[in-house]
């Protein structure tokens, strides 16, 4: 069983104003990765899910057309915690170079990652990833799915379902990207996520 205790924040709800407002980190933390929580531990009792890691259930579940609901919620778990992760009080700012170079600098990556995360259709994320051959790369995958079922090493997640940034930015995703990337990054968990 899982509980939202092993997810928990790695700062005040208030501390990502205004650029992220404590009232979307209550409800996206405390009440929607709180849900797929609850959700997954309805779900997985006598199933071969019940006692597996989260990241076991997210590949088993990717190949099981019976567990769709399973692998929609445990990936959910996974990728917000993930992009919990990737915020930072006082964080963005310019890419560091080790991985903006693999891109072809900074700026070239912003426009890059932002073009992908505005136009996922609908409700999804935006990724940096390593591939199953190395490189890095950004993706966009769409609702729950997730770079763990492509065999894919996620580097960096921006959550793009509106409930991620509606209370704050309403309709305006690219501004939600913008300040994402000026006042949120937690580049230090993205350069750990490299080695
Ligand atoms: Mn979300």
């Amino acid at each position: 069983m899982f509980s939202l205790t092993q997810f928990p924040l790695q700062f005040s709800e208030s501390a990502l104003a205004p650029h992220m407002s404590a009232q979307t980190l209550n409800c996206h933390h405390g009440k929607h990765l709180a849900t797929y929580i609850n959700n997954l531990n309805e779900l997985i009792p006598d199933t071969q899910y019940a006692d597996m890691p989260l990241i076991d259930i997210i590949k088993n579940s990717a190949h099981d057309k019976d567990a769709k609901k399973i692998f929609n919620n445990a990936a959910q778990v996974f990728n917000h915690d993930f992009f919990f992760h990737c915020l930072a009080p006082q964080g963005g700012g310019i890419a560091p170079n080790e991985i903006a170079s693999a891109f072809g600098g900074a700026d070239v990556m912003r426009r890059e990652f932002k073009s992908v995360a505005t136009s996922v259709f609908g409700s999804g994320w935006a990724w940096i990833v390593t591939d199953t051959d190395g490189k890095l790369k950004i993706i966009g995958t769409q609702n729950a799915d997730t770079p763990i079922a492509h065999d894919m090493h996620p580097i960096l997640a921006l959550d793009v379902w509106e409930h991620a940034y509606y209370l704050d930015y309403q309709n305006r995703r690219a501004d939600f990207v913008d300040a994402f990337w000026d006042h949120m990054i937690n580049w230090d968990f993205v350069r750990e996520n490299i080695k």
